[in-house]
């Protein structure tokens, strides 16, 4: 069942994806070689509880941090450890707060040092991917039409895209329905509607589709050991329009790659 929100639920949405927002911030400024996610964990922790929210990952099913932290070849639902990031890593840190009784829910793909040309790409297909299923994701278009757009530009430009693991509906709960893959066709799935709040998360491989679940019961790596990018935001559609919730504005700016605007 689809729960449609109203414009105040959606305002309060707004705050907790902005609250991950500027706790993805932080982490842009702290990511470097010889740090570990352990500590990247508790510093979001803290800075989401001091500004009034709840990690929402940490006891989800059991799991154990406020950040999920995949480096290289694992793609999502990677725990934070103590093993230093390395120069030509990437780590994607994906995080959830609820605020206000609702949920937000991105990611972002951080490098690590200096990436290989070839790693630093898939990440920027990954996030053109994001955006070209964000244009698609308007009202009286289709769930299908977000997930075809995805899976053929990184396909096109031949990348895996990831079928076990999928975006979703978000609000007063952090999986809801509809789910929205990252693969699919035209014109197919759930009508987008006003009120409609979904998690759009495309993960990209730079090899190929397969992944398998480590035995710790929780990271998701690829089978062919290659790297994988993972990129979220939280949508809505406002009275026939569509909104970003969430922003990367934060982040940029912190990794110096782009002025905000305003
Ligand atoms: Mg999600
Ligand atoms: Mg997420």
């Amino acid at each position: 069942m689809i729960y449609l929100k109203t414009r105040e639920e959606i305002e309060l949405m707004r705050e907790a994806s902005l609250l991950v927002s500027r706790t993805l911030a932080l982490m842009a400024r702290e990511i470097k070689p010889g740090v570990d996610a352990l500590k990247l964990d508790k510093l979001a922790e803290e800075y989401i509880r001091d500004n009034g929210g709840v990690p929402a990952f940490k006891g989800y099913h059991g799991f154990p941090a406020t950040l999920c932290t995949s480096v290289n070849e694992q793609v999502v639902h990677g725990i934070p450890n103590s093993q230093a990031l390395k120069e030509g890593d990437i780590v994607s840190v994906d995080c959830g707060v609820k605020k206000n009784g609702f949920f937000g829910d991105h990611a972002y793909t951080f490098c690590v040092g200096e990436v290989k040309p070839e790693v630093k790409r898939l990440i920027e297909v990954t996030k053109e991917c994001l955006y070209l299923g964000i244009e698609q994701a308007k009202l009286n278009n289709r769930i299908g039409d977000i997930s075809f757009a995805v899976q053929d530009h990184a396909e096109k430009n031949g990348y895996g895209v990831v079928r076990e693991l999928v975006g979703h509906g978000l609000g007063k709960n952090l999986h809801e329905d509809p789910e929205v893959p990252n693969f699919g066709k035209r014109g197919m799935g759930p009508k987008i509607k006003n009120g409609l709040t979904i998690a759009i998360e495309p993960m990209i491989n730079l090899g190929k589709k397969g992944v398998k679940q480590l035995n710790d019961g929780w990271t998701i790596v690829t089978v062919d050991g290659l790297p994988s990018a993972h990129f979220e935001h939280d949508i809505a559609i406002i009275d026939g329009k569509t909104e970003i919730l969430s922003t990367f504005d934060y982040i940029e700016e912190a990794l110096g790659l782009k002025v905000l605007s305003s």
